[in-house]
């Protein structure tokens, strides 16, 4: 009998029996948590695009295939990524969808949670935004239920290697934790000087490491604001802005425009979602470490 099944399982195609999941992820960051979790059972598959806007993406039919064929989708939430939104739509009942930014212990904040109240009065609001800011991975802490989650999705797939998952989120957890507290120390000579940045995604990071953030040209969608907005903008960076910085998948004259005049300096380029990144187990780090090179780099040189 044994003999008869194992040679019945031989002539299956491989796929049959490959028990670990195929993954979607919407942007590199969780591309990198996936990543870290499957370790070297698995690789999941990245949605966005090298060079794309993470909130205004176009998937193409093959993507949209892939996506209907997948076990798993671990994406932030519609929040930032609607064009995922609109492809889970089309899955097929046995996808297990995991929006981070639903999960049990993740810290959200609010779009605005950094104004001042007292300094808006009177003024043009056409900048206030409402909701969640869906910026939630430039909070390194927010690591530790995600990658518990998706480990628990994963497992509740795949039974079988649980314990490999679980082992390996342990394991992301700590080198995330070490990471965050080397920036800490590395941002800490510089949490003073004020800075501008191109589209408001960094309420996360900034409230997290105690840094100077004095507001955006752009909003939270990355949309463009109106001209009372950036009015006040230019007003804020001639107020004592240390560098104003663009992002890697927008035209930087605008922002650039705004300090003529001024003493604050244009910094590299950000790169807040990662997208010119190379997906690897290491991109949820990298998105990190390199916003944190380019705000030293800049902050440090006053
Ligand atoms: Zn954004």
């Amino acid at each position: 009998m044994r003999y008869i099944i194992s040679s019945i399982l031989s002539m299956l195609p491989l796929s049959a029996l490959a028990e670990v999941p195929r993954v979607m992820t919407d942007i590199p960051p969780v591309y990198g948590l996936v990543a870290q979790v499957m370790g070297d059972l698995g690789t999941p598959v990245l949605l966005l695009e090298k060079g794309a806007d993470e909130h205004d993406f176009q998937l193409r039919p093959s993507q949209m295939s892939d996506i209907a064929s997948a076990d798993v989708a671990v994406w932030i939430g519609p929040e930032l990524t609607p064009w995922m939104e609109r492809a889970l739509k089309g899955a097929t009942g046995n996808m297990v969808s995991l929006p981070l930014l639903a999960v049990k212990g993740t810290k959200l904040l609010e779009f605005g949670a950094m104004d001042d109240p007292a300094e808006h009065q009177g003024h043009n609001r056409d900048h206030d935004h409402n909701g969640t800011d869906q910026h939630a991975w430039l909070n390194p802490e927010n690591a530790a239920p995600w990658l518990d989650a998706i480990a628990a999705v994963l497992s509740a797939k795949d039974n079988g290697n649980a314990a490999t998952y679980a082992a390996n989120a342990a394991a992301a957890k700590a080198e995330i934790a070490a990471l965050d507290t080397e920036i800490f120390a590395a941002l800490a000579p510089v949490k003073d000087k004020g800075f501008v940045a191109y589209h408001d995604a960094y309420q996360y990071f900034v409230l997290h490491y105690g840094l100077n953030y004095r507001g955006a040209v752009a909003m939270g969608d990355a949309s463009t604001a109106g001209a009372a907005h950036l009015r006040e903008v230019q007003g804020t960076i001639a107020d004592g802005v240390v560098c104003v910085f663009p992002e890697v998948q927008h035209d930087a004259d605008l922002l650039l425009q705004l300090t003529d005049g001024t003493a604050a300096k244009a910094g590299a380029a950000l790169d807040p979602v990662g997208t010119m990144l190379n997906p690897s187990p290491a991109s949820f780090g990298d998105v990190l470490r390199n916003l944190t090179a380019a705000l030293k780099g800049c902050l440090s040189g006053a």
